[in-house]
């Protein structure tokens, strides 16, 4: 029987207008691909048809074992630095472009296969993936998304029918990414580090058609890419910051030049607040740990600064680090400025005062020292400011810090105009009931290994609309039950 192909109307202009980043590669032969898990809605946002894709023929697109009509895969090479440590070559070790498509709101895409098997990039690896870190990185980015933070998307989880060895026999899979795009400042760095400053130019001519297209006539466009970046990066930081996310690796390759999240290897989202809240297990240094990521990301961004240097100013060099310099040192402020606006809106703040930071900064402490839970206490702050404390009174066991800063809060709140119900109900909008636990992770993951998907599958109905309390869910709003020990989480590699 011949077998239907699933349209892509793809649009490829990284093969087109890039020769020389990339090679041209193809996914490894599966014996028996499977969708285990279809974004439908995803699909239709980006014009395709779910029902012609969530098929035996699309399994054998979304395993890698088959070459779409129009497709051109692909693997892409860049650098990056690794903890701190450069390494001068990675690139796709285990992933494949296969393309780009303009989504139904005109906004271009990659889609990605993550785990197709070895490149020319794999370093000895085997390029493959396995079922757990794909569902982490499909769950954690739906529910990133749900939770209004910019991030790479999953359009499918398929599993390859291959058994893969980690820490032990494990289902191979591949997941499809969806991003808007896959240029990384280890991309910039790759080109730089070799001094193939006309291949940088290119890069960053692209990089600005594709995200800032307002500065291509720019006569200093590459200092405005630099700026641009930083800027994204500063509020994709305080994004994560605000929610309680570590994203746990953060190296130079897994930083977008987007201002999406990419890579959910190692990430985790913290229950008590605690800025040394490390989870990898290759961590040791705790380099990214929770409240180190705003200054990760800036050392992040001084890499990429330095891979533009030549762009910025190519007669003088002094000139180059001296602008480059001023457009990274607003980042601190350009990130407490999207930390505080995010905290006020947290606690019901709309104007600003100066002794905000302070007032945040006081309960912060008092959570951290009594080890209350982050995104359970700022729930209840939306039924605290209408003068029902209760249940955030009941997660201090110390009451009278807690009680202190509730007063300073409500003599803040009265300066502010908005009405109680709707005060409520826009904190309540901004403050998520449901995140991915860490212990809901780990069970929907473990499930999955068994070949059950039916927690994944609820887990992702809760995360889809976070900021909604439904009672049925009552067991996803909480932390993990002691048993459950300190969470530690590993590369999916
Ligand atoms: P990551 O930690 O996933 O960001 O990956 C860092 C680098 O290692 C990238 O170049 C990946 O392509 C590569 N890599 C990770 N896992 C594998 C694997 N199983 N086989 C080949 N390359 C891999
Ligand atoms: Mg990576």
């Amino acid at each position: 029987m011949e077998l239907g192909s699933p349209h892509f109307p793809f649009d490829n202009s990284y093969a087109r207008d890039l020769p020389g980043f990339y090679v041209d590669w193809e996914g490894a032969k599966v014996p028996e691909p499977r969708i285990v898990l279809f974004n439908a809605p995803l699909a239709r946002e980006l014009g395709l048809d779910p029902e012609e894709l969530n098929t035996p023929e699309g399994a054998e697109i979304f395993a890698g074992t088959r070459k779409p009509d129009g497709a051109s895969p692909l693997a892409q090479v860049y650098a990056g630095h690794q903890f701190g440590g450069f390494s001068p070559q990675l690139g796709d070790g285990r992933a494949l472009l296969i393309g780009e498509v303009i989504d139904t709101s005109g906004k271009r895409k990659d889609i990605q296969l993550k785990g197709s098997g070895p490149t020319p990039f794999s370093r000895g690896g085997d390029g493959k993936a396995v079922i757990g870190p794909v569902l982490r990185e499909y769950i954690i980015g739906e529910a990133m998304h749900a939770l209004g933070i910019p991030t790479t998307r999953a359009l499918a989880a398929a599993t390859t029918g291959e058994t893969i060895f980690r820490e032990g026999p494990k289902p191979g899979a591949v997941l499809t990414r969806i991003a808007s795009s896959h240029l990384r400042v280890g991309t910039f760095q790759f080109f730089a580090a070799r001094g193939e400053t006309e291949k940088v130019r290119r890069l960053a001519d692209y990089a600005i058609a594709r995200h800032d297209p307002d500065l291509a006539n720019a006569g200093d466009r590459y200092l405005g890419l630099l700026q641009r970046v930083t800027a994204r990066q500063a509020s994709l930081v305080a994004r994560w910051v605000l929610v309680g996310f570590v994203h746990g690796v953060m190296n130079t390759d897994n930083t977008t030049i987007s201002g999406e999240t990419i890579d959910y290897g190692p990430c985790a989202f913290i229950d008590t607040y605690d800025p040394a809240a490390v989870f990898s297990s290759i961590d040791h240094g705790g380099r990214y740990a929770f409240g180190r990521q705003p200054m990760i990301a800036q050392w992040n961004l001084a890499r990429l600064a330095e891979a533009l240097l030549s762009l910025i100013d190519a007669d003088d060099p002094d000139k180059a680090v001296e602008s480059a310099s001023g457009v990274l040192n607003k980042f601190p402020d350009l990130y407490r400025k999207a930390w505080l606006d995010g905290m006020r809106s947290k606690v019901g703040l709309k104007s600003e005062e100066e002794g905000d930071q302070k007032l945040f900064e006081q309960l912060l402490t008092t959570m951290h020292e009594q080890k209350v839970d982050y995104t359970m206490l700022f729930r209840s702050l939306g039924a605290a400011a209408i003068g029902e404390t209760g249940s955030a009174r009941s997660l201090f066991q110390e009451l009278e810090p807690f009680d202190a800063w509730v007063s300073d809060w409500k003599e803040r709140l009265a300066r502010e105009s908005a009405q109680p119900s709707e005060l409520k109900s826009g904190m309540d909008r901004i403050n998520p009931v449901y995140i991915p636990r860490n212990h809901k992770v780990e069970e929907a993951l473990q499930a999955a290994e068994t070949g059950d998907y039916n927690p994944a599958r609820q887990l992702l109905e809760v995360l889809a609309s976070p900021f909604d309390e439904k009672p049925e869910f009552q067991a996803y709003a909480g932390p993990a039950p002691s048993e459950f020990g300190p969470y530690r989480t590993f590369c999916g590699t």
